[in-house]
């Protein structure tokens, strides 16, 4: 039995824990860390016992549910064989060459090698260099700028905090790092001129990304990074058109498509890959979170053929290709990797997360689109988000002191469901495992019901 009130103290004496208010948590004003000890399916368990529907699978990624013994045994069998060995200098290991196979077969766009890192941040930070290193070796050395979306979310290390799109990843921290652009968000709902259609607005978005490669010079350009699903920004799919349009203008200024898959990878929404669902070709593509479920930490850089085809003809000039992890495709990250993807495929976890997803929305949609206080449900495959407004005809926003989400994420706790209030606004964002059953998702949205109810009540009253 896990002893509480020594765990609490020696963590709260020790740990520096992210995205936490430090004083409220150091004075205890912010009551004690929750202790999570197990998980199973789509439930974790904390130290008091208690059982939570994890509704947004740890952060997006435990896509095949908790405690699957299969994967615990990749790991210990690769443990027990061999634990560490690096992959500098063409050394390698069985579970890694299979695994790499595995990713270039499945992932969208024309894909020739896998670079492996730790975290999506860090693959993030990969691409950034490949972009770089591509150009130099193009003998194109101004073209290195790289645009990313207002509200995309790529990471929070140097580099790729830079290229997220929000403010508060940035404040007080010195972010962003030169050779960023951000370029309008994707979001129909709040950035729709009135009148204009999806597809028009879409439109506007590729002019908009037009006119800023043309206003820097398309010589200085060298890539745009997106998640084909907005995710951290507010679980917001792209309006319709959206990719056809923005590719469009890639294409025309000779700008790579950087892929962030680290969420909609593997299933999420319903198709293989995000770009699948909205017909993008990247020409590099980041993984992470679901590769692994999170069983352990793995990313992905996954390279084209035609970006890495200039990396190899370049190779005579420049030398080895000097960029790498002590952890570059761990062995037992990459064996738990195969073990994940092998339940993927047993369990055809991305039909089910297509069907199951349409489900989700479906529900989302009947017991939440009638609400008062929601402005917008929205989402894809096994990914949704409400919006909160203070008035839905002028979409006049809650004042943030109200706090609405993150009064309904706490209500929806209390009732025993994890929902996220997202970083962006009132936005309650739900992303549970893909294994998640449809009786699973109306036992999830009947508790995310009651605690809308709760706070409308409690708004309602003053
Ligand atoms: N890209 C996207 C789209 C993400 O959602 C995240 C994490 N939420 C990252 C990159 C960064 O991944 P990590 O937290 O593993 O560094």
């Amino acid at each position: 039995m896990t002893d509480i009130a020594n765990i609490s103290t020696l963590d709260r004496a020790s740990v520096l824990h992210p995205f936490t208010q430090l004083k409220d948590f150091a004075s205890g004003k912010a009551g004690d860390p929750t202790i999570v000890t197990g998980g199973k399916g789509v439930r974790i368990q904390d130290a008091t016992g208690r059982e939570l529907i994890d509704g947004f699978a740890g952060l997006y990624c435990v896509n095949i549910g908790y405690g699957r013994t299969e994967v615990a045994d990749a790991i210990s069998r690769q443990a027990h064989q061999l634990a560490y060995y690096h992959t500098y200098a063409a050394h390698t290991t069985d579970e890694l060459a299979i695994l790499a196979d595995r990713l270039v077969r499945m992932a969208p766009g024309k894909a020739s090698k896998v670079f492996f890192g730790m975290s999506g941040s860090d693959a993030n930070e990969t691409q950034a260099k490949l972009v770089w290193y591509y150009n130099n070796l193009r003998g194109l050395p101004k073209k290195k700028k790289i645009i990313s979306r207002q509200r995309g979310y790529h990471g929070c290390s140097v580099f790729s905090g830079s290229l997220t799109g929000m403010s508060f990843y940035h404040d007080h921290m010195d972010l962003p790092y030169g050779g960023v652009l951000h370029t309008g968000s994707p979001h129909y709902y709040w950035n729709a001129e009135t009148g204009e259609d999806e597809e028009a607005f879409s439109r506007r978005r590729a002019a908009e990304l037009n006119a800023l490669i043309e206003r820097e010079g398309p010589e200085t350009v060298g890539a745009f990074i997106a998640e084909p699903v907005l995710g951290t920004g507010g679980i917001t799919p792209p309006p319709a058109g959206y990719w056809r349009e923005i590719q469009a203008v890639l294409r025309r200024h000779d700008v790579l498509l950087i892929a962030d898959e680290v969420i909609c990878g593997f299933g999420r929404t319903g198709a293989p890959f995000g770009s699948h669902l909205y017909g993008m070709e990247p020409d590099l593509v980041t993984v992470a979170k679901g590769l692994t479920s999170g069983y352990v930490p793995l990313s992905g850089a996954i390279v084209s053929e035609k970006v890495f085809k200039v990396m190899e003809d370049g190779a005579d000039r420049v030398g080895s290709f000097s960029h790498g992890y002590t952890y570059s495709g761990h062995p037992i990250a990459a064996a738990a990797a195969n073990a994940v993807l092998d339940i993927c495929e047993k369990e055809n976890l991305t039909e089910h997360a297509r069907t199951t997803g349409a489900y989700l929305q479906r529900q989302m949609a009947a017991a939440f689109s009638q609400l008062d206080i929601v402005g917008e449900v929205r989402g894809v495959g096994m990914m949704s988000a409400l919006e909160f407004v203070a008035d839905r005809s002028t979409k006049a926003r809650f004042d943030p002191s109200l706090k609405v989400a993150a009064r309904i994420s706490q209500a929806a706790r209390d009732r025993g469901l994890i929902a996220r209030a997202m970083p962006h606004g009132d936005i309650l964002g739900f992303a549970p495992p893909l294994v998640m059953t449809e009786a699973e998702v109306d036992d999830m949205i009947a508790i995310a019901s009651a605690a809308v109810r709760q706070v409308m009540d409690e708004l309602a009253r003053g």
